[in-house]
């Protein structure tokens, strides 16, 4: 069984230097019908084989056991992989998103910061329209557990790919707690939402903040080695009302997209573009946006995720970021075009939070499961 593990791992993972999945104790968010009747993701045949190589070891009510399989990294890969490696990490928060980056030169990155909650519950509440008096009395975000379990106290550079709760619903909590060094922002505004621009007035308001906004083509300056292209954004001033009742669409579709490349090895990070976006990103950039890694848009929505965008980037691996939700995230089209395009699926919802590593020494793919 091991040697099936292993080949399987090789054969989907030709170009990638390093993996570790990390596993976390989900949020405690029962997972609705909906999610529950999706087809599996091919994930579980990596978690059927990983439970096979401890069967009869372990007693499966023992709580917290890690396993750690690691292979010798396949042949071919570019003589020139040495220094430290990039850290992503697709963070569970529940229903949103939410990647922190390890740079190599010891600064980070967050690309978004998930919802204010972690049942998705936005503010203000439309089934409660009256804000508390003060916003920031609110509970804790879910990505604050992460942050201050790794020690975070500055995100030097902070992006919010577009003004929707649970994207931007964490980030009132890091501005008020931790130090900003750049935020990254997208020139829509949501009409129908007022926290929104409470987190651009704390940004505004953070000592030695940069406040800038990435066009289509800019490269972020994130340090040597390091290369973050925008391949889209909305960097102009509009306002979301200006689109009626496609506005959330639209917003959705304003999305920075930044593909993040190290050492021959790729993530591409798409927010929560609309299939249209990606079919327009795809004919333009052609294999440009190629990457081993696609964190999939929009939570796994069917309106996300098109087969021509998938044959541009080609992903090895596939991370969905995704909570309880009523929206049917993800749903099973999706799912289905990220297997039939050879993806390897994790979602947040069922296998925590996931670390994925490029570059750097040692040169292993190497996986971990935690299992609570
Ligand atoms: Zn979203």
């Amino acid at each position: 069984m091991r040697k099936l593990f292993i080949s399987t791992a090789v054969a989907v993972s030709a170009l990638i230097f390093a993996v570790v999945l990390y596993q976390r104790r989900p949020a405690p968010v029962p997972l609705g019908d909906d999610l529950r009747d999706a087809p599996r993701s091919i994930n579980g045949d990596v978690k059927k084989v990983l439970q096979d190589l401890k069967s009869g070891e372990q007693d499966s009510s023992v709580p917290e056991v890690s396993d750690h399989v690691t292979v010798e990294p396949p042949p071919g890969l570019p003589a020139d992989i040495s220094g430290p490696s990039v850290k992503i990490y697709f963070v569970s928060v529940g229903q949103g998103d939410s990647e922190y980056i390890e740079l190599p030169n010891g600064k980070n990155a967050l690309i978004d910061a998930g919802p204010p909650d972690p049942k998705g519950v936005i503010y203000p509440d439309p089934n409660n329209p009256a804000p508390p008096p003060d916003p920031d009395t609110l509970p804790d975000p879910p990505i604050a557990q992460f942050l201050s379990e790794r020690g975070v106290s500055r995100i030097d550079y902070m992006v919010l790919t577009h003004p929707h709760a649970d994207h931007y619903g964490g980030m009132r909590y890091i501005f008020n707690k931790l130090e900003v060094g750049h935020f990254y922002d997208t020139g829509i505004d949501n009409s129908a939402a007022t926290e929104d621009d409470g987190v651009r007035e704390k940004a505004k308001n953070e000592p030695g903040c940069a406040i800038s906004y990435p066009a289509e083509g800019d490269t972020l300056e994130w340090g040597s080695g390091v290369e973050a292209k925008v391949y889209h954004s909305c960097p102009n001033p509009g306002k979301s009302s200006d689109y009626g009742p496609e506005a959330g669409n639209f917003i959705n579709d304003c999305s920075i997209v930044i593909r993040l490349a190290y050492q021959g090895s790729s993530v591409l990070f798409v927010g929560d573009m609309g299939g249209a976006a990606e079919v327009q990103v795809a004919q333009t950039y052609g294999e440009k946006i190629r990457s081993n890694v696609l964190k999939v848009g929009h939570h796994g929505s069917a309106h996300s995720t098109a087969e021509a965008f998938l044959n541009a980037v080609k992903p090895n691996i596939a991370y969905i970021e995704v909570g309880h939700n009523n929206y049917g995230h993800p749903t099973a089209s999706t799912l289905s075009r990220l297997k039939d395009a050879g993806a390897l699926i994790h979602r947040s919802d069922q296998d925590g939070t996931q670390e994925y590593s490029i570059g750097g020494k040692p040169q292993v793919l190497s996986y971990e499961q935690t299992r609570y």
